[in-house]
């Protein structure tokens, strides 16, 4: 019998009140059962939320460098177990060993820089218009934070989110995905140890509709920050935006690498073949359109094809891997699908097809698959598709190619290659995404630098580096008046034209 897992509210580890739970399975071998987590309720939701304000209260006046002190012994703890945590989440999640540990290493970051981030936290100090009085702004919490997280970064996402909203101040309610409920339950076991007060950190495993749903609409969080799919990220903003709560989306992406002829096509490669199909294709950075300059296209995509084909696809722990499996049936069906519509708007050039071999066939895999003449405008080229899928399109110059990077409706990251400088700077100037890379592949976001997406990829806010704590925080402003009399701003310093203040006459 599976071991049955639990929620953490209050400081305790509790059953869920429906008693029902949820299956996690290995998605590269179906037959792995890795245990059962809690289906969760709605009377669980309530809970947490009681417990979650409590905790509030005592940790929104607890300073600012002692909360970061405290996820120092976070980060401290993740570093002992980072290889452990990396093993589970590979189990859970499919990607392989090496790219696990850098998805826990991604948290390590995020606990050392919040903690430092304890001893800034910085607001403003500003001259006042007015004589012998003080003006400044700080930071304060908010409150219950909910975080609905996806599958795809099980360590990192979670941390991106919990971490800043720890630092600030805030108590906070966790729904990981359904998919990868185990990793979180490790993290929130770390922050145990360490010592986080009752209450403040709450985990609610559950379904998205059920759990996700109900943090989303419950009265008492005022702040959700949601990662996961356009669709659903459109039923959380509506709600939010009826409840007036603050959100932050972080969604879909269609992110394209584009080649230049004067690139350096061996980078160039290696950067598609990492962006394209790391992670099975499952990152919100994903490369999913291949841009390449007629002059260079015809040998760039025979070079990938053989390459691509040579990936090793299997069960992330073992050694040589390089691509795991999707996340479950449903997403490897979405892929089905998409190759479907493929087949129609341009040339598969490779791939297409569940991949079955004996080691494979237990798991939801699925061959590196590349469509080649490709229009910018087809479904392939504009829907995320969250799959090993690469559509490559043709450009004749670089003006075409950063207006078919520009015409979609997400605008995470995209990347250029090149050897021209000013090639490199217009990109960066001219590409509607929150991230472009120079030389890179479109993977690759670091912690300490902000992390998001315009157009339809978010709602304007950013995860990671220094901006995430201005969305985990209100800013207060304070006026401190020390001239023992009524002075009123825009009146008794400014008379009108051609009048003299009463401030002077005064004096
Ligand atoms: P993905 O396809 O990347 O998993 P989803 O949007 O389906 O994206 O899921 C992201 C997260 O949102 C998961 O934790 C999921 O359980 C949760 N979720 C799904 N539906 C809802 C919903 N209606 N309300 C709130 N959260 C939801």
């Amino acid at each position: 019998m599976a071991d049955k897992h639990k929620n953490f509210i209050g400081g305790e580890w509790v059953k869920p009140t429906t008693g029902e739970y949820f299956e996690n399975r290995n998605p590269a071998k179906q037959s792995d059962l890795i245990g059962l987590w809690p289906r969760s309720g709605r009377d669980d939701v309530d809970r947490a939320v009681e417990a979650a304000r409590r905790g509030y209260e005592t940790w929104r006046r607890t300073p600012a460098p002692e909360r970061g002190a405290l996820l120092k012994t976070v980060g401290d703890l993740l570093t002992a177990r980072k290889d452990e945590i990396a093993r589970a989440a590979t189990r859970e999640m499919g990607k392989t060993l090496q790219e696990t540990r850098g998805d826990v290493q991604e948290g390590i970051d995020t606990a050392y820089y919040a903690a430092t981030e304890g001893r800034r936290l910085f607001g403003h100090t500003v001259p006042s218009e007015l004589r012998d009085k003080w003006a400044m702004s700080f930071r304060r919490p908010i409150g219950v934070c909910g975080l609905i997280t996806p599958f795809n970064f099980p360590m990192a996402i979670p941390t991106w989110k919990m971490f800043p909203a720890l630092l600030c101040g805030n108590s906070v309610i966790i729904k990981p995905a359904e998919d990868v409920p185990h990793t979180v339950t490790l993290l929130v076991e770390i922050l145990e140890e360490a010592g986080i007060p009752r209450g403040v950190v709450n985990l609610v495993h559950g379904l998205g509709e059920e759990v996700g749903a109900a943090i989303v609409e419950h009265p008492g969080i005022p702040v959700i920050s949601f990662t996961g799919s356009t669709e659903t990220g459109r039923i959380v903003g509506r709600i939010c935006g009826e409840m007036h709560k603050r959100l932050s989306l972080e969604m879909g992406g269609k992110n394209a690498q584009i080649v230049m002829p004067d690139a350096d096509l061996d980078l160039a490669l290696e950067g598609v073949l990492w962006g394209a199909f790391g992670t099975t294709g499952q990152r919100c950075t994903a490369t999913s359109r291949l841009l390449l300059h007629e002059d260079i296209h015809d040998e760039f995509v025979d070079r990938l094809r053989k390459q691509a084909k040579g990936l090793k696809l299997g069960y992330g722990l073992d050694g040589d891997v390089e691509v795991g499996p999707l996340i479950n049936e449903a997403s490897r069906e979405k892929v089905e699908q998409y190759v479907e519509i493929g087949q129609g708007e341009g040339d598969l050039a490779l791939g297409g097809e569940r991949a079955t071999g004996r080691a494979l066939k237990d798991g939801f895999f699925f061959e590196p698959t590349i469509f080649t003449d490709v229009q910018p405008g087809s479904r392939i080229a504009t829907e995320e598709i969250f799959g090993p899928v690469l559509s490559v399109i043709r450009f004749g110059d670089v003006d075409e190619a950063f207006r078919i990077n520009n015409e979609v409706k997400y605008g995470l990251s995209s990347s250029v290659y090149t050897r021209d400088v000013n090639v490199s700077f217009r990109a960066l100037q001219e590409l509607d995404n929150g991230i472009t890379y120079v030389n890179a592949p479109t993977i690759g976001a670091e912690a300490h630098l902000p992390f998001g997406g315009v157009k339809q990829t978010g709602n304007g806010h950013r995860e990671g580096g220094w901006e995430v704590y201005e969305f985990y925080s209100e800013t207060k402003v304070g006026y401190l008046d020390y001239s023992g009399r009524l002075q009123r701003a825009q009146i008794d310093n400014y008379a009108g034209p051609g009048q003299e203040p009463e401030e002077a006459e005064r004096l």
